[in-house]
């Protein structure tokens, strides 16, 4: 049994213990007492030392606590070791803790929004709330009323109490025996074993970050403390580069986008617009060009496209116009267009498709429209001029 140094005190980051067994290859120690916080509950476990060597994982296995070092526990004759927990990681997974058990209290008093589950990650810490969705205006809301429980100075208290008579629980507990009970004066009383600070104002600023839904709940993000100063702090220079960019103020901002955004897409309209009429005066030039055969048919051949995508745009706007066949091709990557207006006696598809399929390619497509690469530009001209002298 490893007595919990940090369960009365969370603020104690020095200490003296025994060892009293270890792994064989001397890397997982367990104490008789520490004040190392072990993943649990949400919360990630310290890191710090232990006889001077770094600790890599707290691990709570119940009854004990096993210490996970970075390199093998040299034997000590007095099996005493000092340990040392890093307290700017501690005190800030006390700041997002507090933090989460005011925020989970005004949720719920505020809206009756309970919390399902917890989450304090790397970055950003996450509630899980039973609430089909919350408005900007509640977020607001819940935001506000924290950051002046902060100011209060609520005392932040933890206490022992017997599982069968502890009153004024937020959640009941489904434990028995001693719970460790977490109490912010007048707002919360709840059944934890995290670290939690002192006073609601070391908590510092409490930042929430939006919501998102998550299957039944409505997943709350947050930060306290010097995250929340840090997070604020990134906006602000985002923010700054945005404004910058827009020569306006970071307030001016969002007009400012709108309206580069609605110009931006008129002007997008309009490039639309001209490509289409540059397409089909193009698809005319060439029309007009090509010389009708016996039949009045016009063959026009491309060889000039850029892309398969220009190619199909100026065949389509070509046999628009009365009795036009357009055969393309493209070298890169090898590939052959074949499209006949309606009244051409040409179907497109049929032309090339056993064609292709003679050459080594594949492809199809309709009457109207068909494509197919083929294996190289050689194939390519000579299917080109198969089309052509078969008059298609
Ligand atoms: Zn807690």
């Amino acid at each position: 049994m490893t007595t919990r140094l940090y369960y009365t005190d969370a603020y104690r980051t020095t200490f003296t213990a025994r060892v009293v067994d270890r792994s064989p290859d001397g890397h997982r120690v367990y104490l008789d007492q520490t004040a190392f916080y072990p993943t649990s509950g949400g919360q990630p476990h310290d890191v710090g030392s232990l006889g001077g060597i770094p600790i890599v994982d707290v691990i709570d296995e119940d009854e004990r606590i096993a210490h996970v070092l970075a390199a093998a526990l040299p034997e000590t004759p007095a099996d005493a070791l000092d340990g040392t927990v890093d307290w700017d990681r501690r005190f800030d997974h006390m700041q997002q803790h507090t933090g989460q058990h005011l925020l989970s209290a005004l949720f719920e008093d505020l809206f009756g929004a309970r919390t399902v589950s917890v989450h304090f990650g790397p970055d950003t810490s996450t509630l899980d709330l039973d609430a089909e969705s919350l408005s900007a205006e509640q977020l607001a809301q819940a935001e506000a009323r924290a950051n002046a429980a902060v100011a209060e100075a609520r005392p932040v208290s933890v206490s022992f109490e017997d599982a069968a008579t502890a009153a004024g629980l937020r959640k009941p507990s489904d434990r028995g025996g001693t719970l460790r009970i977490v109490t912010i004066e007048t707002l919360d009383r709840s059944a934890c074993g995290g670290t939690h600070v002192r006073s609601t104002s070391e908590i510092g600023a409490i930042l929430l970050r939006g919501t998102e839904r998550v299957r039944k709940s409505t997943r709350v993000a947050f930060v306290c403390g010097q995250r929340a100063l840090r997070r604020a702090r990134r906006d602000f220079e985002a923010l700054t580069q945005i404004a910058a960019a827009l020569s306006s103020s970071i307030d001016d901002a969002p007009t400012a986008i709108a309206a580069h955004m609605e110009r931006f897409k008129d002007a997008e309209s309009a490039r639309k617009r001209m490509d289409r009429e540059l397409t089909t005066f193009r698809a005319r030039e060439r029309y007009d060009a090509a010389e009708p055969g016996a039949n009045g048919v016009r063959t026009i051949v491309v060889r000039d496209a850029g892309s398969m995508d220009e190619l199909r745009t100026l065949a389509q706007a070509a046999i628009a116009l009365p009795r036009a066949i357009v055969i393309g091709v493209l070298a890169g990557p090898p590939s052959v267009l074949v499209a006949a207006s309606e009244d051409s006696g040409v179907d497109a598809g049929k032309a090339i498709k056993e064609r292709l399929a003679r050459a080594g390619g594949r492809g199809g497509g309709s009457p109207r429209i068909a494509q197919g690469s083929v294996p190289d530009v050689a194939t390519a001209e000579s299917l080109v001029n198969d089309l052509l002298s078969a008059r298609i």
